[in-house]
């Protein structure tokens, strides 16, 4: 990672609140560059290790070598790769066989770190390059108290309480409701399935999704260990939709067998001697995709701007949380770097966050929210051609990578069949 001078020259004080994927990365990166970082959160590292899973976090290339750039992929050799996409749509009169099945392989490995050990991992990281940590609830009053003695302020909360004073912009959130039940295990134990390490997507539809990829989680008080994350996307309501009166850990990885048994029989087999990781090893919750405004005014006039999850929040079902939150702060550093001693004003925010959102974002937001609703014909047709045509295939995994690319197919009917028909006639000549 290449030092700007200038930084040094006028070090600026940058105070982030939130250490997640998003705060602790722009916080560490900026540190090397000579910024004096505040880092405010809620949790302690060990509570963070000791508590719940709180995401599936699997990333892919661009944000991983984000993570490279900046020195923060520590668990990068311990941590199971994950080499390509796998899709499965079972038949629909449910008798448990699959009508659409493909693998395909990504150019460059994702991988997924539980945060409950990369962020106490980066927190370690975050003050061994002179960041000050501090272990605090914000609410306003901190706000207002940060922006006092800080050259900018930004609100990295996540899923927290306090992201809600960023106001939700209608415009850019076509969707009102949560979408999907989710409902997270981690286990030890599952049987490997094909030549290669996948995400195996699997859309029962009409019924939801279910996803698992390998992945690095904890073990005890400090150690790590491989496990298998699977990740239930249930339509609100539907008969997938089982874990309302779960009671007990034991009991909730019981209705998520239950699942698979009933809807997805070569994803059940796999499961045969699975245990959980650990009693802290599940999750259910729900999220309304949304996208804030990026800044917020205080009541002193002061200015605060969200970043990651904060500013947009989506389902998992594509799993580009993490993704978003990793390219925002590399996005968020570019803006902080050339602004130089300029201040961080209200048309700088806001400009920073369009250029994400414009740039990079806004197809992302738009393909993960069209999955969560019936696939359209011309899908379902490129989906069922990809089983024949590896370049189809390859394609669309890789898109997961950078799913602008989606932006210049998936939402057009005629793009899709004229690429279709070029692959079929490819396929015959
Ligand atoms: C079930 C599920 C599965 C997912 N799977 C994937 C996936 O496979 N791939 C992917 O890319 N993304 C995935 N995501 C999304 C991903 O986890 C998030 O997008 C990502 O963690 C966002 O990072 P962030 O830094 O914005 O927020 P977070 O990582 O949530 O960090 C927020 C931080 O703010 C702190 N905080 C909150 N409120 C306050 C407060 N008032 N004061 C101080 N601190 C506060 C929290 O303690 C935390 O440290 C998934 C999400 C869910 C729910």
């Amino acid at each position: 990672m290449t030092t700007h001078s200038f930084a040094k020259i006028t070090p600026r004080k940058i105070a982030i609140v939130g250490a997640g994927q998003a705060g602790l990365l722009l916080g560490c990166a900026l540190l090397h560059q000579g910024y004096a970082v505040t880092l405010v959160t809620n949790r302690t590292a060990e509570e963070v290790w000791s508590g719940k899973v709180m995401s599936s976090q699997c990333i892919f290339d661009q944000a991983l070598q984000i993570e490279r750039n900046f020195g923060m992929n520590q668990w990068e050799a311990q941590c199971p790769n994950v080499n390509g996409i796998g899709l499965t749509i079972p038949t629909s009169d449910g008798k448990g066989e699959m009508a659409i099945h493909w693998r395909a392989r990504l150019n460059a490995c994702a991988q997924s770190v539980d945060q409950r050990v990369k962020m106490p991992g980066w927190m370690t990281e975050f003050e061994r390059r002179g960041g000050d940590l501090r272990i605090e609830n914000v609410e306003i009053p901190q706000l207002e108290a940060l922006t006092e003695s800080h050259d900018l302020v930004l609100l990295a909360g996540g899923k927290g309480e306090i992201v809600n004073l960023l106001t939700r912009n209608d415009a850019r959130s076509p969707v009102r409701q949560p979408q999907r039940q989710l409902a997270l295990a981690y286990v030890t134990g599952m049987e490997r399935s094909g030549p290669f390490e996948c995400v195996n997507f699997n859309l029962i539809p009409g019924v939801g999704e279910y996803f698992v990829f390998p992945a690095l989680t904890t073990q005890g008080s400090n150690e790590t260990q491989a496990c298998d994350i699977m990740v239930f996307e249930a339509i609100p309501g539907g008969p997938m939709d089982r874990w309302a009166d779960v009671k007990s850990a034991d009991q909730h990885l019981d209705v998520c067998l239950g699942i698979l048994r009933d809807y997805l029989p070569w994803e059940s087999e796999r499961c045969a001697n699975v245990q959980l990781t650990d009693a802290n090893g599940i999750l259910s919750g729900r999220v309304t995709p949304t996208v804030r405004n990026p800044t917020l005014t205080l009541p002193s006039g002061r200015v605060v701007m969200g970043l990651g999850d904060a500013v947009m929040v989506n389902d998992p079902i594509t799993g580009q949380g993490s993704n978003n939150a990793t390219k925002g702060a590399l996005h968020y550093f570019d803006a902080i770097l050339r602004n130089g001693d300029k201040p961080f004003d209200k048309a700088w925010m806001q400009s920073t966050f369009d250029g994400l959102y414009e740039g990079y974002a806004e197809p992302v937001i738009r393909w993960t929210n069209s999955l969560l609703f019936p696939p359209p014909d011309h899908i379902v047709r490129l989906l069922a051609t990809a089983q024949h045509a590896p370049r189809v295939a390859q394609r669309i995994a890789n898109g997961f990578n950078d799913p602008r690319d989606y932006g210049s197919y998936w939402f057009d009917e005629d793009a899709t069949d004229a690429w279709i028909a070029q692959e079929s006639q490819s396929r015959a000549a």
